[in-house]
């Protein structure tokens, strides 16, 4: 078992390392330096939205993967964050910085859909 927790953290690390790398050029690119043609800052504009949003993404996902390699070292990796029951080798496999089994995951992509039902209905009520 510790032979596989160090092979985890290994992928881990490589994925977090992974996760960062684009980040860090996608931050150098977005130093370029204005440009005079309007044309050409809206491009750079609607670019920089689209780097925004990759950033946010993959900081996320950095963010996982940081603290499932927590988890490693406190030694609760694998143990579902909401129910605490084990996460199944399978899922930790596919997506070793899973924080919850695939019980809890469902359940949260229920209320996540609920809610955004919820959200949508609203608008609507306000677009109305
Ligand atoms: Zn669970």
């Amino acid at each position: 078992m510790t032979a596989n927790l160090e092979s985890v953290r290994h992928v881990l690390e490589r994925q977090l390392a992974e996760a960062t790398a684009p980040t860090r050029e996608l931050r150098v690119s977005m130093l370029i330096q204005q440009v005079a043609d309007p044309l050409d800052m809206t491009l750079q504009a609607a670019e920089r939205e689209l780097t925004v949003q990759r950033l946010g993404l993959s900081s996320t996902l950095a963010r996982r993967i940081q603290s499932a390699i927590e988890r490693l070292d406190n030694g609760s990796f694998g143990l579902c964050l909401k129910c605490e029951d084990n996460i199944a080798p399978k899922r930790l496999n596919a997506l070793p910085w899973a924080e919850l089994c695939i019980r809890c995951q469902e359940e949260n992509d229920l209320s996540d859909r609920e809610q955004a039902a919820f959200r949508t209905v609203i608008d609507e009520a306000e677009a109305a």
